[in-house]
């Protein structure tokens, strides 16, 4: 067969076979359809993991101190308190003249579940912070949006060795102070090595209580948001955050058999996404489009 005829068989084939995105995101989710957020006050419905949000708004494309990634992804959007918190940790890294945050995923313009790697990032209150804070791009006000659709991130984690890469220094830290130190968040994950490796610098500093270990963020970390006191619907999580560091052997635990079998169970739910059961008032947001 010719390579011509080959590539007409081969675009015929796929016209058939299901559209997916690479992650695993099914097309006929409604969420991921809607391209505007919900008009109205700003508020957060239901849980990280199983919620929705009514009147986001988008991280601008770049600004002091920050550049949003992989913006052909269309997560950008947020509660205006997660913008106002990325923008506010963006500005003081710039007047420190330090390199950008690089920004990940938000979340969808109405939130609600993306059906993908991401089980939270559901309520507006979510971000995912890339580690690299790329050095060239420092004294740049704008990059273009090529370059910021193939720049990687990078890798803080041995997972063989199950242990912090060097790579993760000062620098890292510093970033991971400020978010932490942010009366706004409530917590931040990272992988349990990262977390030790706090434990092992800087055991005695307070922010750290809000560094919670968790599998995967090998190349980024999770920061999350408390719900508004007014959004009477929202809760920010089911546990609530232990007292002290938890630097102690309950941090073990992320290195024992166990924990390896989680792993695999929670890698397996990334890879097969189900839809959530969402609050009834979240039900509405599919519909006004
Ligand atoms: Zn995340």
């Amino acid at each position: 067969m010719k390579k011509r005829s080959i590539l007409c068989l081969a675009i015929t084939l796929a016209a058939f076979i299901p559209v997916t995105w690479a992650d695993g995101e099914a097309l006929d989710n409604p969420w991921t359809k809607i391209k505007s957020p919900a008009s109205g006050q700003a508020e957060s419905i239901g849980v990280p993991s199983a919620g929705c949000l009514r009147g986001a708004q988008a991280l601008p494309d770049q600004g002091p101190g920050y550049k949003l990634m992989r913006p052909s992804r269309g997560r950008t959007f947020g509660h205006p308190r997660l913008i106002a918190t990325i923008e506010q940790v963006g500005k003081i890294l710039a007047t420190a003249k330090k390199p950008p945050l690089l920004i990940g995923d938000l979340g969808l313009p109405r939130g609600g579940p993306t059906l993908s790697a991401h089980s939270s990032h559901q309520t507006g209150l979510d971000v995912d912070i890339w580690y690299l804070r790329h050095r060239p791009w420092r004294n740049r006000k704008n990059v273009s949006v090529r370059e910021r659709e193939k720049l990687q991130a990078t890798k803080m984690v041995d997972r063989k060795k199950l242990a912090a890469l060097p790579a993760f220094g000062k620098e890292e830290r510093a970033v991971l102070q400020l978010f932490a130190e942010n009366p706004e968040v409530d917590r931040i994950l990272v992988n349990f090595a990262i977390k030790r490796e706090l434990c092992k610098t800087v055991p005695q500093e307070p922010w750290i209580r809000k560094i919670r270990p968790w599998f995967g963020h090998d190349h980024h970390f999770h920061v999350r948001l408390l719900c508004s006191p007014s959004d009477r619907l929202c809760r920010t999580n089911t546990d609530p955050l232990p007292e002290g560091n938890s630097c102690d052997s309950s941090l073990d635990w992320w290195w024992s058999e166990e924990a390896r079998q989680d792993e695999a169970k929670s890698t397996d739910r990334q890879e097969h996404p189900v839809m959530p059961n969402l609050p009834a008032e979240c039900a509405p947001l599919t519909k006004d489009l």
